[in-house]
């Protein structure tokens, strides 16, 4: 029999996750089955249990669901228990152990459009405080940039991305207006609001009047592929870098998960965009 695998959330219609995995199946001639569960909150336990009875492989996890399937699983990676979420889970002979590929994702995505990154980038700024930021806080951890400093709306919940880390990086937080005034400082700003995402596209976290040349711009938004911060940045001469890069790499890495096969997903990277551009989300 081939591999049960699944994603849950909610709402989940217009997923592209069963699309892409079952073209990383393809590509690894793997045979099985990848379907969406849209499941309401008091419907998880039950769902759960019957994954179990299923005896499915796997399954992700997506919006709203990320941090409550911390208390379902047997146990957790360390990566994601240091995020505090998972977006994988994986039945490892009848124990289910929580993984977090989205921070992973992301920076796979990044260096593979920018090779220079570790001599390029020595500041960051990382934009936002949610669940997908603290993915990406933990991942910028593992690398070498000496300064990684957030800014939010809510200092608060910046401030909750500093706990329980190991923390590598030099990080400061500050308030929207601020980081918009010293934006000259980073090499490398990372977008993880939900400010501009579609149905709100012309919307931006702050302005990016101050940015060096050359710096990197990156949102993790997919929904419209170049939002109107990216719009800007790349008219202001910066690099930029998009958000479905990081939706397939952290699907490749949850696939890697499952199967043990690992895919460079670059090679539907255009028919993601031109599914993206008809109106999918994941
Ligand atoms: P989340 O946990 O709800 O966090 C939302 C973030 O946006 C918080 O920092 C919040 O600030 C900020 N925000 C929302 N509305 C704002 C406003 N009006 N003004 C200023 N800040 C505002 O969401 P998430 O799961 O992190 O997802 C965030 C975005 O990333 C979404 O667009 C999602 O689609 C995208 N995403 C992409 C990928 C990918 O693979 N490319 C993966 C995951 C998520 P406060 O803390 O002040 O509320």
């Amino acid at each position: 029999m081939g591999y049960l695998l699944g994603v849950i959330g909610n709402p989940i219609k217009h997923t592209l996750s069963p699309w892409i995995h079952q073209q990383f199946m393809n590509e690894t001639s793997i045979n099985g089955i990848y379907r969406p569960y849209e499941i309401k909150e008091d419907e998880l336990k039950e769902s759960f249990n019957l994954f179990k009875k299923m005896n499915i492989d796997g399954f992700n996890v997506t919006i709203p669901y990320k941090e409550t399937m911390l208390h379902y699983v047997d146990d957790l990676d360390e990566r994601a228990r240091s995020i505090g979420a998972v977006n994988t889970v994986v039945n490892q002979g009848g124990k289910w152990i929580g993984y977090n590929t989205d921070g992973r994702g992301y920076i796979r995505s990044l260096k593979q459009s920018y090779a220079d990154l570790d001599t390029f980038v020595k500041n960051v700024l990382l934009i936002g405080a949610g669940g997908a930021a603290r993915g990406i806080y933990d991942a910028l951890n593992q690398e070498s940039f000496p300064v990684v400093d957030i800014a939010n709306r809510t200092r608060e919940r910046a401030e909750g991305l500093l706990d329980s880390k190991e923390n590598h990086v030099e990080t400061s937080i500050y308030s929207l207006k601020e980081a918009q005034q010293n934006l000259q400082q980073y090499d490398l700003i990372i977008q993880t609001t939900s400010m501009g995402m579609t149905p709100n596209n012309r919307m931006m976290p702050i302005d990016l009047q101050n940015i060096k040349e050359n710096t990197i711009v990156s949102d993790i938004i997919y929904n419209p592929i170049e939002t109107s911060l990216l719009q800007t940045a790349r008219k202001k001469g910066a690099r930029i870098h998009y958000g479905h890069g990081m939706l397939l790499h952290q699907a490749a890495l949850a696939f890697e998960l499952w199967t043990g096969k690992t895919i460079d997903p670059n090679h539907i990277l255009h028919e993601l965009e031109q599914k993206l551009k008809g109106g999918s989300t994941c």
